[in-house]
């Protein structure tokens, strides 16, 4: 067997991923043990299974969260950055928030010293999960959430603060806009930069995947330059790199026709965040790859998630150029720490998404199915137990060793 190695950014962009490769894992805080040991065992046993050896992944631990800081002192080590940096592919469990550190979010933080600018989030519906859609089924999206800026950018001062009174003297000086006595201010930037970048991964993936439609969410109606620059910032994106390529929503209505007389046909159309969210749950069908800013993207991931079987089982990835770290979208769940208790989908999934990143394909489809064998046999954690009539419950532990079986 070969030494495991490092991934390489070839010339144009794309990745070189040895047989025997080294990934870093981050195992997270609170049920986050829980959940990596049951999902690396599936890892392993669906590379084994398909490769039977050719290919391997090599496990780097790499610290952060609580055991970070019970090592090191530091609850996200430089180090840390600097392994993911290097070995470009990573895979995490969930992080608290450290109360009272100087960071505000660990998983923030990592987002932006990585500069990992879309956070990718599919959302499908597998059979059996329990929903409270009619027709859960019709539900096959994707997010492109920006990741870097927006109200995340932690642009804040508390109100009564020195800060929020020059803040608020500058405000009415150059915008004629008073506010309320002893505001707290927050600022909201979005750039040309970052939207039109998010677009095109948007894209990309829309146009590889043979995907029907882009819809490009905001909320621009009200904050015209930021989520109304969003706006124009995608459109022109479109414009610029994929032209030829899809059709407007707008130019299709001048045609008088509808989506289904242009088969095959990548179509960009926008919607306001407020309609989107009542969209997606009265006409799923129309919905397929979403671009959209980052605060919008939260909300609008959590509600997909809760339409097709909750947090458990929703898979994430941040991406940026060359480089991407999957995550179990949930929190550490801390009321279950250590009781081998919840659900180990979410990061099972972000795994399957990671293989796909690294053109091992195969991987990725064998545990995918192997979700889907094992819910479709009833067998689940107790979430999902908790609503199933019928179903088998057994413990985080159980379930990866269900998965295993059916891969
Ligand atoms: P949470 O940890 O996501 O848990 C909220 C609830 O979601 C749980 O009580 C449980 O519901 C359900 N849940 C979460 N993970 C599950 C799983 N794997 N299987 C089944 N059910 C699951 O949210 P939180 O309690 O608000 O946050 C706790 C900590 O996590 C905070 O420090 C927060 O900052 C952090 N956090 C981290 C991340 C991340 O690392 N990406 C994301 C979000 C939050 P029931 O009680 O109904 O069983």
């Amino acid at each position: 067997m070969s030494a495991a190695s490092k991934i390489t950014v070839d010339g144009d962009g794309s990745l070189s991923v040895p047989d025997h490769v080294t990934i870093p894992s981050v195992e997270g805080d609170g049920v986050g043990p829980d959940i990596w040991k049951a999902s690396r065992a599936v890892f392993d046993a669906a590379v084994k299974k398909i490769y039977g050896g050719k290919r391997a992944v090599n496990w780097l631990e790499t610290f952060a969260g609580e055991k970070a800081f019970k090592e090191t002192g530091q609850w996200l080590p430089d180090a840390t950055i600097e392994s993911i940096r290097d070995y470009r592919v990573a895979i995490k469990g969930p992080l608290g928030t450290p109360i009272g550190g100087g960071i505000r979010s660990l998983n923030v933080a990592m987002r932006q010293f990585l500069d990992l600018y879309a956070c990718v989030r599919p959302v499908r519906y597998y059979e059996g999960v329990p929903s409270p859609l009619r027709h859960p089924e019709r539900v096959n999206m994707i997010i492109y959430r920006e990741n870097t800026e927006d109200v995340y950018a932690g642009i804040e001062v508390r109100a009564d603060s020195e800060e929020a009174r020059e803040l608020a003297q500058f405000i009415e000086r150059r915008l004629g806009k008073s506010l309320v006595h002893g505001s707290a201010i927050g600022i909201k930037p979005m750039s040309k930069f970052a939207s039109k970048r998010l677009m095109k991964m948007a894209m990309q993936h829309a146009l590889q995947m043979k995907c029907p439609n882009v819809t490009i969410m905001h909320k621009g109606n009200i904050m015209k330059f930021t989520e109304g620059g969003f706006r124009e910032w995608a459109y022109e994106e479109a414009q610029e790199s994929f032209a030829g390529k899809f059709i407007t929503e707008e130019e299709l209505t001048k045609t008088g026709k509808s989506p289904s007389d242009f088969p095959g046909e990548l179509i960009v159309k926008d919607r306001i965040a407020d309609n989107m969210f009542q969209q997606i749950q009265t006409r799923p069908a129309e919905y397929s790859v979403i671009a959209t800013t980052n605060l919008n993207g939260d909300y609008l991931s959590d509600a997909l998630a809760a339409m097709v079987g909750g947090l458990g089982l929703a898979p994430g990835g941040n991406i940026g150029a060359g480089i991407a770290l999957f995550e179990a979208t949930h929190g550490t769940a801390p009321k279950y720490a250590g009781q081998d208790k919840v659900n180990p989908c979410s990061l099972v999934l972000s795994g399957k998404m990671m293989f796909d990143y690294l053109g091992w394909q195969e991987v990725g489809t064998a545990i995918d199915k192997a979700v889907e064998k094992t819910l479709a046999d009833r067998i689940v954690t107790y979430d999902l137990a908790r609503e199933m009539e019928g179903a088998k419950e057994v413990s985080c532990s159980a379930f990866g060793q269900e998965l295993i079986k059916r891969l």
